[in-house]
């Protein structure tokens, strides 16, 4: 089947052609109809699987003029970044239609975005806050959305917005029609499914926990992090087809360590993109790494969920992810539209059950590799890796996981002590010395 099977209009069959894109992929075969049918959609897709131009085409295809200058089609995602994906794919799509669509997200001014609301819009792009931001002084009405988008939804939950989502929701006008598009069907998912979705038909892209064929994965074991740096650092003096390479890391302070260590070593061709960073920041690593002037680029699962990189020959998983779907999620960031792509896995000892469940969710074993014998095996241990120091009262703090959001700031001084509670016997031990036994006293009379 090619799209000029589908019911479609020059504007958008000429728009295709211009992005040289023919063939729909099944995702997209599968929800042309149903959408066209006005049903709502629960959609089964990765990124990769060409879910924003599965909701898109039949979306713009029914669209009708109109004079109403709030958005008849509004879209929700979870990062800035997908927001301007999803505006640029709109803008490719609609190039020969006389549609306004605009990106607003918060982590800026809202002054800067305030013009394009007002100046009347067909469809909107935007972060759950930021739209609640614009609904709530009254830029922005929601009353004309004929067709509601949440893309990234699980993403959206696990990061927390449903109270945003249901607000949003519950703003929008009763007579709409429902898409969603999710990597996975959670139980959290299913509930909120049930509360907003009026009988929803459910389309998967591609069988969840299916690796991608043409991704050709492997596994290392790598014993701590210095030895992953040298692991790191060799694979790509001496691999020059590791053109374009995704590292992740689960938490932001790794990714910073990572940087720290490699970028030194290939200087202007490494890059760094997680929630700490500033928006411009991550704009720019974001384009650089995607206009191949970075070679490399470190990212944290979260920022770089549900971004479009085009052709990364690999992807590197740093460390092994807690949850098996978010493996998933990182090896499909190659090996698209029909390029092969290799996904490698750095695994230390601790990472062994989580290896696991990525193994039982794919159904396959991930090959293994030994180290290459050229790479130092280093004995030193970071911080982080000495094993836990359990004190009376206290645990040393590991590093919490990335948990999304902006207003993320540094720990005061006065709270970043440990609380090491000292018994008193103790502390009179430490501030006197030992004390003496009766014969000693005795003695020393
Ligand atoms: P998505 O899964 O929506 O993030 O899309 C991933 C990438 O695939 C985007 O760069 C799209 O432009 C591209 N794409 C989407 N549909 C097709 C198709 N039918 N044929 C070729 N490329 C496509």
């Amino acid at each position: 089947m090619q799209f000029s099977d589908f019911n479609i209009n020059t504007p958008l069959i000429n728009a295709l052609n211009d992005l040289k894109i023919v063939q729909p992929t099944t995702i997209q075969e599968k929800a042309f109809p149903v959408i066209m049918s006005g049903r709502d959609v629960v959609g089964i897709a990765q990124t990769g699987t060409g879910k924003t131009i599965s909701y898109l085409l039949p979306c713009l295809r029914q669209w009708k003029f109109t004079k109403d200058k709030h958005p008849t089609i509004l879209v929700i995602v979870p990062t800035r970044e997908l927001v301007l994906q999803v505006v640029e794919d709109v803008e490719k799509l609609a190039k020969y239609m006389n549609i306004r669509v605009a990106g607003v997200y918060g982590g800026v001014n809202m002054i800067q975005q305030t013009p394009l609301v007002r100046a009347g819009l067909d469809v909107l792009v935007a972060t759950p806050g930021r739209l609640l931001d614009f609904v709530l002084n009254g830029s922005l009405k929601l009353r004309a959305v004929k067709r509601f988008i949440i893309d990234e939804v699980d993403e959206m939950l696990s990061l927390g917005f449903r109270p945003q989502l249901v607000r949003i929701i519950d703003l929008l006008p009763t007579n709409r029609q429902n898409l969603m598009f999710s990597a996975t069907i959670t139980d959290e998912l299913k509930v909120f499914i049930a509360d907003f979705f009026d009988n929803p038909l459910e389309i998967e892209a591609a069988r969840t926990g299916t690796p991608l064929e043409n991704i050709k994965q492997v596994g290392i074991k790598v014993p701590n992090f210095n030895t992953k740096i040298n692991l790191l650092d060799f694979l790509l003096k001496t691999n020059p087809d590791f053109a374009k390479v995704l590292v992740f890391v689960s938490t932001k302070k790794l990714a910073d360590d990572v940087f720290e260590r490699i970028s030194p070593l290939f200087p202007e061709s490494i890059g760094i993109i997680h929630s700490n960073k500033s928006q411009n920041y991550r704009f720019e690593a974001f384009r650089a790494f995607n206009a191949n002037e970075l070679r490399v680029l470190i990212a944290t699962d979260i920022v770089a969920r549900g971004l479009d990189f085009d052709d990364i020959t690999h992807v590197v998983n740093y460390d092994i992810p807690e949850i098996p779907e978010s493996y998933m999620h990182r090896i499909g960031r190659t090996g698209r539209a029909d390029k092969k792509g290799v996904a490698l896995a750095f695994i230390t000892k601790t990472d062994a059950d989580y290896r696991k469940s990525i193994e039982e969710l794919m159904g396959i074993k991930i090959p293994m590799m030994k180290m290459p014998e050229e790479v130092e095996i280093s004995t030193e241990l970071t911080e982080y890796e000495m094993p836990q120091v359990s004190m009376k009262n206290s645990l040393v703090a590991i590093p919490k996981k990335e948990e999304g959001g902006e207003a993320f700031h540094e720990k005061k001084d006065k709270n970043k002590k440990v609380n090491m509670k000292i018994r008193r016997a103790e502390g009179m031990r430490l501030k006197y010395g030992k004390p003496k036994t009766r014969g000693q006293k005795k003695k020393g009379k």
